[in-house]
């Protein structure tokens, strides 16, 4: 990978040499250590490995939620480890989409005034977000149910509210967490379809953390997690 310019905006997300380290007792803990990695648009690399192996904390620190302690972290071609936190606050809202395993929706909000609350936070015309609002749930095949509230939702459908509204400030990069962990075989399946749907439609840089291999040829690369260090992405064979 040490052949890649990560500052080149084809590279839609880049970790150079990214350590974050945790206080731990009297000690620290290396939940990073020395962690290289390039996505480009349109990419999707799963993320496996052991419980306690770093993976979320990879995804926090590729999503600029938590600053490493070392290293740099590239989103769009801009060093986000040279931002205050309100620059970053603005690059994370425009350029990073984040699905955790919990939609965690708002329970009153139906499916659309969950993507328009989103927008409001940006400041965008209430029109164009809910024409765009409108298109996404469609995209996710939830068109005929906009007006549902969570409650009225299967678990399935709830992720698919959490994924549109990732997509609603047109990331360059989507983070996601064990998206699949609340979920049957094959609503597991069909979100892990989706969001390889959405990598390559909306061209995002994907990292989605999965500790199921079977979802793993659906993505075009597998890197895995281990004390904290990552091993180059391997190609998957699909
Ligand atoms: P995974 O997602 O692979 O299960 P994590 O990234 O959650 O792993 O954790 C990696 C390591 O960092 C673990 O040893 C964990 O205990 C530690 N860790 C994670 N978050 C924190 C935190 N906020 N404070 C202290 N230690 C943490
Ligand atoms: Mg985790």
């Amino acid at each position: 990978m040490t052949s890649i310019d990560p500052t080149s905006t084809t590279n839609a997300l880049s970790l150079v040499n990214v350590t974050l380290e945790y206080p731990d007792g009297d000690g620290i803990v290396k939940a990073l250590d020395g962690v290289d990695l390039t996505v480009q648009a349109g990419e999707m690399v799963s993320l496996v490995g052991p419980s306690g192996s770093g993976k979320s904390s990879l995804l926090a620190t590729a999503a600029t939620l938590v600053r490493p302690t070392h290293g740099l972290v590239i989103v769009d071609g801009v060093d986000a480890t040279g931002l205050a936190d309100k620059e970053l606050t603005t690059l994370r809202r425009e350029k990073i989409g984040i699905i955790f395993q919990q939609p965690n929706l708002l329970a009153s909000l139906t499916a659309t005034e969950q993507l328009l609350i989103v927008d409001h936070l940006r400041g965008k015309s209430l029109k164009a977000a809910r024409a765009k609002a409108s298109e996404l749930l469609d995209m996710v095949g939830l068109g005929p149910d906009a007006g549902k509230r969570p409650h009225q939702l299967s678990g399935g459908q709830r992720q698919r509210v959490n994924i549109a509204r990732a997509l609603m400030g047109d990331p360059k990069a989507l983070l996601v967490d064990e998206p699949t962990a609340a979920l049957d075989h094959d609503r597991s399946d069909s979100i892990v379809r989706l969001l390889r749907e959405v990598t390559d439609e909306f061209q995002v840089a994907t990292i989605m953390v999965t500790h199921d291999t079977e979802f793993v040829p659906l993505t075009d690369a597998v890197a895995t997690m281990r004390d904290g260090r990552l091993s180059a992405p391997v190609l998957t064979a699909a």
